[in-house]
């Protein structure tokens, strides 16, 4: 088995190894204002217009 193989599978699942800057895209529900937040911050998140905690992944289309 080929260690270097699933070393490759896993950071192209987890997007990189160095995941520093990885920011998620967030869509608001309320009022439809779409903002990047680090992933690491994936809790509790909140529209910065309107203050709703209704968002939705902005990434699924
Ligand atoms: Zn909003």
């Amino acid at each position: 088995m080929s260690v270097g193989l699933l070393s490759s599978l896993s950071d192209a699942i987890s997007g990189g190894s160095d995941g520093d800057d990885d920011v998620f895209s967030y869509q608001c529900a309320s009022c439809g204002t779409e903002f990047d937040l680090p992933k690491t911050r994936m809790v509790g998140v909140r529209c910065p217009d309107c203050r709703s905690m209704d968002v939705r992944d902005a990434d699924e289309r």
